[in-house]
């Protein structure tokens, strides 16, 4: 029994696994890289036949994990995808508008808009996203699920976004020898609101665990919402500009909505308009609220302010690109939530195009920006940013609040490695660019005594009782 790591190996985007138990092959996840033509030139090239896989089974419906199904499926994968029944039902939404996007880019890389090779087909089409969704197969979370007669799988809540599964996998190999393999997916930070805490677990032969940011600590909510609340004021207060948020529509924005709702009731933040300009996010957002069996208690509120519309500051979700337009001739007052988050494609590159080269205005990021990504050139302070085809300055101050993240920072995920009961026989640190990969992995080392190992792209590890 084998296991390869595809992606999200000394990296954060790309998750992808391979699992071949000798009978059969699956996939955990199915994840986009992210950032510029070499992510691109990745995404093209499966190193495996699609028409081999047996199953997927997807930890959470984040493009960078979910983003390459419909190439999967385009190039002859036939199985069933599992995922629990919120991960299904934003990929209703985030697939197509995935495709939409490829789509868009291919003609712009056509018009040589783009860094992209000119001519290159898109990734996939709406029709393939439309063909991946006919292979969903929706789960509860903490039901076993028989996937072969050798693979058993339960999906336990991560914590991370609605509908995120941490996946515990048992595998029988041909002599009967059981392998519990459990991969953390992306975890949330505990205490934070609208989805739950990540579930603990006691065991696993192997594991595979998440290091986004394996190298640092979030401040406190308390700390993080008040600078939140100091970027929101420090710009808005002027009167002169706006506040841009690149946030991923799923999670993300609902988040950070919820925040701003918290700080107007608490009369912390002035009074100023939300733009929420992502079709995605409003889909995202209703999906949310269809949901309130996987809420915690105070998603409640945010849920009440939405519904009722009259909420201060009022939100406005736009749907159309005509509305999204009109946005652009906004010069002060408003905070703009778009996406994607990494500032990879999307609206917000326009709403970046309006504000980044004003000095009155601010972008806010909420989220990890990867390697690579136009929004970690913005983040790292490059004084001009390519995009459009045209330089941009960056005049705009430029705020990076770690503590609005959706993952859980060094803290929590030793806390939560430190639920298990056993050491597991092998502990692979996955889903982290290698500072924060190596730092987590020698915690692990220091803290619990476990084996761990950060993976090369590509590495192959057994799952067998004597690897
Ligand atoms: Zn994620």
């Amino acid at each position: 029994m084998q296991l390869t790591f595809l992606g999200a190996a000394g990296e954060v985007t790309g998750s992808c696994y391979l699992v071949d138990t000798g009978e059969i092959r699956f996939l955990i996840d199915c994840g986009m890289f992210q950032g510029g033509g070499e992510a691109d030139r990745r995404n093209r090239s499966f190193a495996f036949d699609p028409r081999d896989i047996a199953f997927v089974l997807l930890s959470h419906a984040h493009i960078d994990h979910s983003g390459l199904l419909p190439r999967l499926v385009a190039l002859g994968f036939d199985g069933a995808i599992y995922a629990t029944r919120a991960t299904a039902d934003l990929l209703q939404v985030m697939l197509p508008d995935s495709a939409h996007l490829q789509e868009r880019e291919a003609e712009h890389a056509e018009a040589g808009h783009s860094g992209r090779n000119r001519g290159a087909p898109p990734l996939y089409t709406v029709e393939h996203a439309v063909a991946s969704l006919a292979r969903l197969r929706p789960v509860e979370y903490d039901e076993s699920v028989r996937l072969a007669p050798s693979v058993r799988c339960v999906f336990r809540d991560a914590g991370h976004i609605l509908g995120s599964a941490i996946l515990e996998i048992w595998l029988t190999a041909a002599g009967g020898n059981e392998t519990k393999l459990v991969f953390s997916g992306d975890l949330g930070q505990p205490g934070r609101p609208i989805v739950r805490d990540p579930a603990p677990i006691a065991e696993a032969d192997v594991l595979l665990v998440e290091s986004t940011y394996g190298d640092r600590n979030h401040k406190s909510l308390a700390a993080t919402l008040d600078e939140f609340a100091a970027a929101l004021n420090e710009t808005l207060a002027t009167g002169k500009g706006n506040v841009v948020i690149p946030a991923f529509a799923v999670g993300r924005t609902q988040e950070i909505l919820y925040f701003i709702a918290e700080l107007a009731s608490q009369g912390r933040i002035g009074s100023f308009a939300v733009y929420v300009d992502s079709p995605m996010a409003l889909a995202a957002t209703r999906v949310t609220l269809e949901h309130p069996e996987v809420l915690d208690r105070d998603a409640a509120t945010l849920t009440k302010w939405l519904v009722s519309g009259k909420g201060k500051p009022r939100v406005h979700f736009t749907e159309t690109l005509e509305d999204s337009m009109k946005i652009n001739s906004i010069r002060s007052g408003a905070v703009i939530i778009s996406a994607s988050g990494m500032c990879e494609g999307g609206r917000i590159r326009h709403h970046l195009r309006y504000n980044l080269s004003r000095p009155e205005c601010a972008i806010v990021f909420v989220g990890f920006q990867a390697e690579g990504t136009l929004g970690r050139r913005i983040v790292d302070g490059a004084a001009t940013v390519r995009f459009f085809g045209e330089e941009h300055p960056v005049r705009a101050k430029v705020y990076t609040i770690g503590g609005l993240s959706a993952h859980a920072d060094r803290e929590a995920l030793l806390g939560w490695l430190g639920g298990f009961r056993r050491p597991p026989r092998a502990t692979w640190v996955v889903h982290g660019e290698p500072l924060a990969a190596h730092s987590l992995r020698d915690a692990i080392e220091e803290r619990f005594g476990w084996r761990a190992a950060v993976p090369a792209p590509r590495q192959r590890a057994s799952l067998a009782s004597a690897g």
